[in-house]
């Protein structure tokens, strides 16, 4: 697939978040810390109590898209995910190269979380179609992926999923 690079990280960015662990009441503080070369340098990442009710909604909403068994159902759920979005598209080189920004630079955290998954992920699924979303198959995981291998074959998030699988299943072909 010939994705845009910076729309199919955000994307991977979304991705994360909607797998984000809501069970640990500082998950949202440990997500800004491991995906904080995602905003501005010098952007405060302490959230307020609110705030960090935010950024669990746009996780929900990730996974509700994720999750969509139809297009209608896809559409209405990319729309609520992008009423939280204040794309205010930027060019930048902060990594050499130049490219797109979806947020402005000097918002905070929140807004700019929220506008680039936002806009990463109705990208990939307005360009390369809903399909590409789905939830892993490996049994008690239910992390949510994006689809980018070629033949749009994939089941599992991840590759960890995806061995676990293999091997219970050669299992269970063994006591049969
Ligand atoms: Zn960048
Ligand atoms: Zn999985």
């Amino acid at each position: 697939m010939d994705y845009d690079t910076y729309g199919s990280n955000a994307v991977e960015l979304a991705i994360d978040l909607a797998n984000g662990d809501r069970d640990d009441p500082a998950w949202v503080r440990a997500f800004l810390d491991s995906h904080d070369e995602w905003f501005t340098h010098g952007t405060a990442l302490e959230l307020s109590a609110q705030e960090v009710e935010r950024v669990a909604e746009t996780s929900e909403l990730i996974r509700a898209v994720a999750l969509a068994e139809s297009e209608p159902e896809v559409r209405d759920r990319l729309n609520a995910l992008l009423a939280l979005a204040s794309p205010k598209p930027y060019a930048t080189d902060h990594d050499g190269e130049l490219h797109l920004h979806y947020a402005r630079p000097d918002a905070g955290a929140l807004e700019q979380l929220t506008t680039t998954v936002a806009m990463g992920l109705s990208q990939v699924v307005v360009q390369h179609g809903w399909q590409r979303l789905g939830v892993c198959s490996a049994e008690g995981c239910g992390h949510v992926y994006v689809d980018t291998s070629r033949n749009a074959s994939r089941r599992y998030c991840s590759n960890t999923c995806a061995s676990r699988s293999t091997v219970a299943a050669y299992r269970a072909r063994q006591r049969v």
